[in-house]
């Protein structure tokens, strides 16, 4: 029978009952799946240097028995042997577990070859495996897979090297050779006969560059096909702004736009004017200075006859950006309109009617803005403020009703530029990274957990300031009821502690929103001096007068959630202050705490966050979108993702790569991945 790579493993040889079912269960049916199931790393069996190797790391050394060996027996099939050994200029001690018939093959004067972990301290290396002489030039790594049911790593490896010799040759290189010419990666061949069984590491670190690349590259492939399909097929507005209008608007303002607005204000705006729909991710800390980004924006809309909107993820939110924008915009004539729930009646079919006759410019609002009923009369643009709120569904109905607007997302949760463009790679990304001249940092402090009361005098102190403050406790998702509890208890501790002199308010997950909404309102207008709060806090609430937060059990958060909750302070003219209370027991922990007191940077903690936590754990579990990698790390791989990324881009926007046989193998990758067949949104 004529083998090849499609051919069911089951038809390697030494394929038993066992290993049949082990492979089944790991989901590797042909030649080609196991081939492709890459150990997770590698024995590593080269000759070191016990100077240079680390407490508790494993070791392979050559050595000379240099004492009789001698056993302890602890217990039924339980022994030690134990021996002396000069490894270079050390005198170890080389330890057998339960082996007591090694000790016939010791000799006094023997060379021998032992792998092993190596107790620095002790100078011991417990042996896990040997053989008498020199080290022979075999294979010095041996790949390990992680596997599944009862199969040994031995059989595996064995399958492994038949399956390779049988196989390999029949598999197509992806790659265009250009590619593996300028970066000089290996041929797929290669680099697979060097991922399983590297002749030595360097070999094994370029299979490694290339099938991380070969990843990073079919991935972004994907995003940019998605991005372009998106651009292109959905057939956006032609926004002609105008571009005076926009200039003066700019000079009425009381501030100067910082050199990062003024840049993502022209790339947003350089989108507009194209016939493509904008699919824009728009992302700047807190305070940075995104809403009168999007009143630009809006506005470039307006100047071209157009309407735009603008989408909150709250009530509260939603107010504070129509007075905002009332303010700038209603002195040049502008028609600005809030549509929340609670707008309803006969203002609310006011409002409509406005709208769908085009009397109405920008329309400000929460979710009520994309209701069945709605209807824009020429829509251009729309802005959501914190993205993650705006899903697929809601640009569905936007669609549904005929709408292409372009599209522009607001988030203050500053992402990793590698996480942004996995996660986010079929978007466009524009990025405010530098905050407005003349903002007083906030101090933030680490506390331990006794030096509570220490701190309320401090709250109170900015309290008798006639300013406010925030104490939050964390939520802790599994359990919603303990959580809920930490908050009461807190909210009735302080209340009784400031009691007839400041009021103090408590909010949780578990109120009602109309509650919420009016806590918040409370808060807002001053009426509620001390907020106890769950993270429910929403991003982006305004209440500059609130100059001190004080976060409870802060080792609890990630760093980028510390940093938007911070980010509700320290709003105002007023020197503000965040207090971090908290006992970390890890050195992770208190690596946190001490990075919180170290930096202001949204975007450095985010990248310490992302190292410290990995990929799979920044958006926390539920909005995580970051795919999962088979080679490749976004955290030590962001050069590669970057180059991927580019090349990708570069590739889908050639005629050449949908036509070409040496990009034939891509495209049939990115057929089978659904791309190009229907696109996400559909
Ligand atoms: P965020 O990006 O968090 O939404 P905002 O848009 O709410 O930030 O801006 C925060 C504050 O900074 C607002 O009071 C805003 O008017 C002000 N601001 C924005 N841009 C500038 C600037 N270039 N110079 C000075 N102040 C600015
Ligand atoms: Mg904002």
């Amino acid at each position: 029978m004529a083998v090849d790579a499609n051919t069911p493993v089951t038809a390697l040889k030494g394929v038993g009952k066992t290993a049949a079912e082990s492979l089944q269960e790991m989901k590797i049916e042909t030649i080609h799946d196991l081939i492709m199931t890459f150990p997770y790393r590698h024995e590593d069996f080269q000759l070191k240097d016990l100077a240079d190797t680390p407490h508790n790391e494993r070791v392979t050394v050559e050595g000379r028995v240099e004492s009789e060996p001698s056993v302890l027996f602890l217990g039924k099939n339980k022994s030690r042997t134990q021996v002396q050994v000069l490894v270079g200029r050390h005198l170890v001690k080389a330890i057998f577990f339960n082996q007591p018939y090694v000790k016939a093959k010791l000799h006094i004067g023997e060379v021998l070859t032992l792998s092993g972990k190596w107790d620095r301290g002790r100078q011991v290396i417990t042996v896990q495996s040997h053989s008498i002489g020199p080290k022979t030039s075999g294979a010095d790594f041996e790949p390990v897979y992680s596997l599944k049911g009862s199969i040994y790593q031995k059989t595996f490896r064995k399958l492994m090297r038949q399956a390779l010799d049988l196989a390999k040759d029949d598999l197509e290189d992806c790659l265009p050779e250009r590619f593996l010419s300028n970066y000089h990666l290996p041929s797929f061949q290669d680099a697979l006969e060097w991922v399983h069984f590297p002749p030595d590491g360097e070999m094994l670190k370029q299979a490694r560059r290339r099938f991380v690349y070969e990843e990073l590259l079919m991935f972004q492939l994907k995003m940019q096909s998605l991005r372009k399909k998106n651009r292109e097929e959905e057939g956006g507005s032609f926004i002609n702004y105008d571009l005076e209008k926009l200039k003066n608007f700019i000079q009425t303002l009381p501030f100067d736009l910082t050199p990062a607005q003024k840049r993502v204000v022209n790339e947003i705006c350089k989108d507009l004017r194209e016939p493509f729909r904008m699919n824009r991710l728009l992302q700047g800390d807190v305070g940075s200075g995104k809403t009168v980004v999007a009143a630009i924006s809006l506005y470039a809309a307006v100047t071209a006859d157009m309407q735009g909107a603008l989408m909150a993820p709250t009530e509260i939110l939603a107010e504070q950006h129509a007075n905002t924008l009332a303010q700038w915009f209603e002195p040049l004539g502008l028609n600005i309109a809030l549509l929340t729930g609670s707008v309803k009646g006969k203002r609310r079919q006011l409002i409509l009617d406005q709208l769908a006759g085009g009397e109405i410019h920008i329309l400000i609002g929460t979710h009520a803005l994309i209701q069945p009923d709605v209807q824009f009369s020429k829509l251009g643009l729309v802005i959501t403020d914190e993205q993650h709120r705006f899903g697929v569904d809601q640009r569905r109905v936007l669609k549904d009703k005929g709408y292409n607007p372009d599209v522009l997302f607001m988030t203050a949760t500053p992402i990793p530029r590698t996480l942004a463009i996995s996660a986010f790679g079929e978007m466009d990304v524009s990025v405010i990274d530098e905050m407005p001249v003349g903002r007083k940092e906030i101090q933030t402090f680490w506390m331990k957990k006794d030096m509570f009361g220490k701190i309320l005098g401090r709250m109170e102190k900015e309290l008798a300031a006639g300013r406010q403050a925030y104490v939050i406790c964390p939520l802790i998702e599994e359990s919603d009821k303990l959580d809920f509890q930490n908050a009461v208890e807190l909210f009735q501790q302080l209340s009784s502690h400031f009691h007839g002199k400041y009021t103090v308010g408590l909010m949780h997950g578990r109120l009602h929103s109309d509650e919420k909404e009016e806590t918040m309102r409370a808060f807002s207008e001053g009426n509620i001096s001390v907020l106890v709060s769950t993270t429910v806090v929403e991003v982006g609430v305004n209440v500059p007068n609130a100059s001190f937060m004080l976060i409870y059990d802060a080792e609890r958060f990630g760093l980028s959630q510390l940093h938007q909750l911070r980010g509700r302070v320290g709003r105002g003219s007023e020197q503000s202050y965040c207090v971090l209370l908290a006992d970390p027991k890890t050195e992770m922990g208190k690596e946190r705490m001490a990075s919180m007191t170290e930096t202001n940077d949204g975007f450095v903690l985010a990248e310490k966050d992302l190292q410290l936590r990995g990929p799979g754990d920044f958006f926390g579990r539920k909005q995580s979108g970051v795919p999962e990698f088979k080679m490749a790390d976004l955290v030590h791989d962001y050069r590669a993702l970057e180059t991927a990324r580019k090349d990708a881009e570069k590739l889908v926007n050639s005629e050449e790569f949908w036509s070409s046989d040496e990009t034939k193998c891509l495209r049939e990758h990115l057929e089978e991945s659904g791309v190009l067949s229907s696109s996400r949104l559909d």
